[in-house]
């Protein structure tokens, strides 16, 4: 170890790993605090039908005004969040926060919340999802689950388990970031999932300089359409992209090109604007 190893050799990078866990250690005690203290916020970003420009729903994104570091972004502490448990209580806060404000958009638009790993290992998942639906007034079948491969290969049975519960009640459920694992083919045959969003690094490709990279992009988007359930591109940032997306029909997208995620004072102005609308025109 460092220390039966004498200081010399390692007096260089002894200060270097207490910083980093000194750093670790106030993050988290912040994290704590910041619940309690209202400073996680979600925004909102639409999901668009690709030859409409309709707007279908909204997947919430977690944000931290932290008082003093300002904007964090969820790569910054999701994980974190999720080493020390913490994403337990705080996905029970998005769950919540999110239906509660889905509530008042007008019922046939959707929210999508994001899961991670942890979450189902609670074991109260279920539960709190039925109790933020309850809460809210929300239909099942307005709420999207959004779990990415890395969700699923934790624990695969316990994980398939609960969202078979949670699809019972009508609860949708969204495979994210479809095509960066490895499983991705085998996990589509093992679990129904409502929705493929395919992954924003295959969208990114369909305006590649290189031909064959769009030939894979475009492969990809054939392949979600062709199983049948909601497909939804991440990531569309072009015109370009959007128009290619629109050649390969019933699609929905996502991205900057139609919004970036807003606070939910800017999703209720844009939809008593009629946002659908002006949306469509883009
Ligand atoms: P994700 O679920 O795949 O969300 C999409 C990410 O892409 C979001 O980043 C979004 O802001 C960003 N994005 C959307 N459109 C575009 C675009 O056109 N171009 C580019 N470059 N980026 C775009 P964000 O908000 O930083 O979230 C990152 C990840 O953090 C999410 O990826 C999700 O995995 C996780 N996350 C966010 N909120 C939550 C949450 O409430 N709970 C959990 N467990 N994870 C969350
Ligand atoms: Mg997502
Ligand atoms: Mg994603
Ligand atoms: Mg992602």
């Amino acid at each position: 170890s460092a220390k039966s190893g004498g200081r010399g050799a390692f007096r260089f990078f002894e200060p270097e790993l207490d910083e980093l866990m000194h750093a670790r250690r106030n993050l988290e005690r912040d994290m704590r605090d910041a619940i309690a203290g209202g400073e996680f916020e979600l925004h909102y970003q639409p999901f668009v039908v690709a030859t409409t420009g309709e707007i279908r729903g909204f997947e919430s994104l977690l944000r931290w005004h932290h008082p003093k570091r300002g904007l964090v972004m969820p790569s910054e502490f999701i994980p974190l969040a999720e080493e020390t448990g913490l994403i337990v209580p705080l996905g029970e806060w998005v769950l919540r926060t999110a239906c509660a404000e889905a509530a008042k958009w007008p019922a046939d638009l959707r929210i999508a919340i994001n899961l991670s790993p942890a979450q189902f290992r609670s074991k109260e998942l279920v539960a709190v999802v039925i109790g933020a639906l309850a809460g809210s007034g929300v239909a099942p079948h307005r709420l999207e689950l959004e779990v990415t491969e890395t969700v699923i290969m934790h624990d695969s049975e316990a994980v398939f388990a609960a969202l078979g519960q949670l699809r019972e009640l009508g609860v949708r459920v969204a495979l994210d970031d479809f095509g960066t694992g490895y499983s991705s083919l085998s996990f589509l045959q093992r679990f129904p999932f409502d929705k493929i969003k395919i992954d924003r690094s295959f969208v990114n490709e369909l305006s590649s300089a290189s031909e064959e990279a769009q030939h894979l992009a475009r492969a990809v988007v054939r392949f979600a359409v062709s199983l049948g359930k909601t497909t939804t591109a991440e990531g569309v940032e072009t015109k370009e992209q959007l128009d290619i997306l629109r050649e390969e029909g019933s699609v929905e997208t996502q991205g900057y090109y139609f919004s970036r995620p807003m606070p939910a004072s800017s999703v209720a102005k844009m939809l008593r604007r009629g946002a659908r609308a002006a949306i469509r025109a883009a």
